[in-house]
């Protein structure tokens, strides 16, 4: 007979509310992706609630239950408190979070996801730049989920790419060969320097991520590219995005107004990870 009770290494990447007191958790744990329920959660007493915030990197005490798994115990190992004390870090690690949610199916085992965010969260904490620790963190994941981009051979024709290569296509799946780029007519300019940088941070641990000196144009323009990819795979934007385009538009005018530029986006919503 199986065990009742059980221990998980968890982050977890999003609450919901459910009936009077309670929260669904869905966590991430190296064995999966998973919804939990945590009971009495909401009450003011609840020695789980400051133990099961969003982003938490934890031990969880789950005993079986017939629907949902029940939380018993929590056991933060770490609750990323610097990332906290900063909005922008905050929009990010929401960000990491919510891709990760939308990316990964549920109960399919991927030590390699559950690494990435937990990579990411303490490289947000620990103060690396919030763009290209993104930027990482986006390659790596989507290669540990099988959304690798092409960014070595032609995502078309699989001709090996050179200098020359200015055109990248979220349909084909990647960058294009000087000869393919013309049949794609959705296919997006890219720079040598955009090109180049993420053909680095794809190839290179995510930490290594941090040390780059990047400018904010080519910052800028990778983002989008890999915006429009992710907007591709996923069919949407992410809430999540929302709420960070505006915490960038407050704290960097200048920078942000670029990128909604490239992005051509509303700025509509802000994230409530509390709902939904
Ligand atoms: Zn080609």
């Amino acid at each position: 007979m199986r065990d009742r009770v059980y221990r998980s290494e968890a982050i977890v990447i999003r609450r919901s509310d459910i009936g009077e007191a309670d929260r669904v958790l869905t966590i991430l744990t190296p064995s999966g992706k998973r919804r939990v329920v945590a009971k009495g959660a909401r009450k003011t007493q609840s020695r789980l609630a400051g133990h099961i915030e969003l982003f938490t990197h934890t031990i969880l005490m789950l005993a079986i239950g017939r629907n949902l798994h029940i939380v018993t115990q929590s056991s933060p190992l770490d609750r990323f408190e610097r990332l906290r004390a900063d909005l922008e870090r905050i929009g990010a690690a929401y960000y990491a979070a919510e891709l990760a949610d939308r990316l990964i199916e549920e109960e399919s085992e991927n030590r390699r996801a559950f690494e990435l965010l937990l990579g990411v969260l303490r490289a947000l904490d620990a103060g690396a730049s919030v763009d290209l620790t993104l930027r990482a963190y986006e390659l790596h994941l989507l290669d540990a989920l099988g959304y690798r981009p092409q960014l070595h051979e032609c995502a078309s024709c699989g001709a090996v790419l050179t200098e020359a290569t200015n055109r990248f296509s979220p349909a084909a799946g990647g960058a294009l060969c000087p000869q393919c780029a013309g049949a794609d007519r959705q296919a997006l300019p890219m720079s040598l320097p955009v090109f180049k940088l993420l053909r680095y941070l794809q190839v290179q641990p995510p930490e290594m991520a941090g040390e780059l000196r990047i400018s904010s144009t080519t910052c800028a323009a990778a983002e989008s590219l890999l915006r429009a990819y992710l907007r591709h795979i996923l069919e949407r934007d992410l809430r999540s995005l929302a709420f960070l385009d505006d915490v960038r538009l407050m704290q960097h005018p200048d920078a942000s107004a670029s990128i909604r530029a490239l992005n051509g986006r509303h700025f509509a919503q802000g994230v409530d990870d509390e709902r939904n």
